[in-house]
């Protein structure tokens, strides 16, 4: 199938003073082998790419220029299918915006290109390149550049009491897993996250229980993620527990019940946020309401968590804004490889900035992601990269450092 793949990259600094001819030339070579054609646009910093061919040739030539040294901050802008090829019988050409006015770039683009004047304004391929040829060079695209060896992981001892061996007396057990601030090198929260007795998963701990207790259950057994908390003396950090919002809603005297429990292991409910998924909260979202405005009015916090993940979307901050918002997983995997992810989480973090609600990344793995998140401004993490969930305990954190 004809694919078109568009990315865009940084020519790597160490190689300024190869001929950007010498590269075209011997890709041109490669690309024809494969039967690619396309545009390289260039404006001294940024490259984008325009590569058309078949599925597998194009696939397989952009996996080699992610790895190629001569490329940095490769990242996929798009990928679509079409019926004919734009750029058909040019093989790859190069377009020099150091050398060339963008008017006259953009003209010899529309002369070489098969496409018909009056179709390029709807078109995201002509979209992509226009917009390369008329914005300034961004010096913010020129900081994102990520090195690798510039950084390293310093491990830190989190200040709270061991981790305690299993508690044979409780139906459950809660694993933490710290919330941090890099940048001011800080813990912000410790999220609790339910474990079966046998080290079971969340998801296995629920299905053991009979459809007609979980709601009652997933509410009481907080009670000994506060005797953890307690026990592990987290001083006056913030606890994040999980529910589901039917737990609030269905449990009678369920906000009550928190808050003595709260108070039962010497802790302020403004010390604890409460997480909510996005889809729990928009299927039952009107009993859900009050259940809100009880939490607020005892002073607990509300989070919504696996932010994206969800049908829902921006849409249900119009609904309702939380404290906190935690972006899922999902989008955060390789966001330094992904243009649709960076525009994605580049909105939330503008629409979330404009409403004052505090935004958590999670599941960060790579210091690549790290690194680009806090480019947009985005303060908090959580994941693998900064520290694993610890059953009974809070395991080490390890805090990105400069290398030298
Ligand atoms: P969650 O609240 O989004 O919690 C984060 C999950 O992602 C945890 O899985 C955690 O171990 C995992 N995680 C954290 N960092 C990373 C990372 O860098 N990479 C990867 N691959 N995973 C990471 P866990 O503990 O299995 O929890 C799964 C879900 O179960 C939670 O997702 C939460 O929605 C739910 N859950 C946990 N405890 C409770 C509870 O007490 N009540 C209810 N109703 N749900 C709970
Ligand atoms: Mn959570
Ligand atoms: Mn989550």
């Amino acid at each position: 199938m004809l694919t078109t793949l568009i990315y865009r990259s940084q020519l790597n600094t160490s190689c300024e003073s190869i001929g950007l001819e010498a590269i075209i030339e011997k890709a041109k070579r490669r690309n024809s082998e494969a039967g690619i054609t396309g545009i390289l646009l260039f404006n001294g910093i940024d490259f984008l790419q325009i590569l058309e061919g078949s599925e597998e040739s194009v696939v397989r030539l952009y996996h080699k220029i992610r790895v190629d040294k001569r490329h940095q901050s490769v990242v996929e802008l798009m990928r679509d299918y079409g019926p004919r090829r734009r750029f058909e019988n040019v093989g790859m050409l190069l377009f020099d915006l150091r050398a060339e006015s963008p008017r006259s770039v953009l003209e010899r683009v529309l002369r070489y290109s098969k496409l018909e004047r009056y179709l390029t304004s709807d078109d995201r391929v002509f979209k992509f390149i226009q917009t390369f040829i008329t914005r300034p060079k961004t010096v913010s695209e020129k900081r994102q550049v990520f090195a690798g060896e510039e950084w390293q992981l310093e491990a830190e001892k989190a200040p709270f009491g061991d981790s305690l061996a299993l508690q044979t007396k409780q139906p459950c057990q809660f694993a933490f897993q710290p919330i941090v601030e890099p940048s001011e090198r800080k813990i912000t929260s410790i999220e609790a996250l339910i474990r079966g007795n046998d080290g079971g998963s969340p998801e296995q701990f629920f299905q053991a229980i009979s459809p007609d207790d979980i709601y009652k259950i997933d509410l009481e057994t907080k009670a000994w993620a506060f005797s953890l908390a307690e026990r592990l003396g987290i001083g006056d950090h913030k606890i994040a527990i999980n529910l589901l919002p039917m737990s609030l809603v269905n449990v009678p005297d369920a906000v009550e019940y928190l808050v003595n429990q709260i108070s039962r292991y010497h802790l302020l409910p403004e010390q604890v946020v409460i997480e909510v998924t996005e889809n729990e909260i928009i299927s039952g979202f009107n009993q859900f309401h009050s259940a809100i405005k009880q939490l607020r009015a005892a002073g607990i916090g509300l989070a919504i968590d696996d932010f994206g993940s969800g049908y829902a979307g921006l849409s249900l901050l119009t609904r309702f804004q939380p404290d906190k918002l935690k972006i899922d997983r999902e989008i955060i995997s390789n966001i330094h490889l992904s243009g649709p992810k960076q525009a994605i989480v580049k909105s939330i973090v503008s629409c979330c900035t404009d409403l004052e609600i505090t935004l958590v990344a999670e599941g960060i793995e790579k210091l690549e992601e790290w690194h680009w998140l806090e480019s947009v401004g985005i303060k908090r993490f959580q994941g693998f990269l900064f520290a694993r969930p610890q059953l009974n305990g809070v395991g080490k954190i390890h805090w990105p450092q400069p290398a030298f």
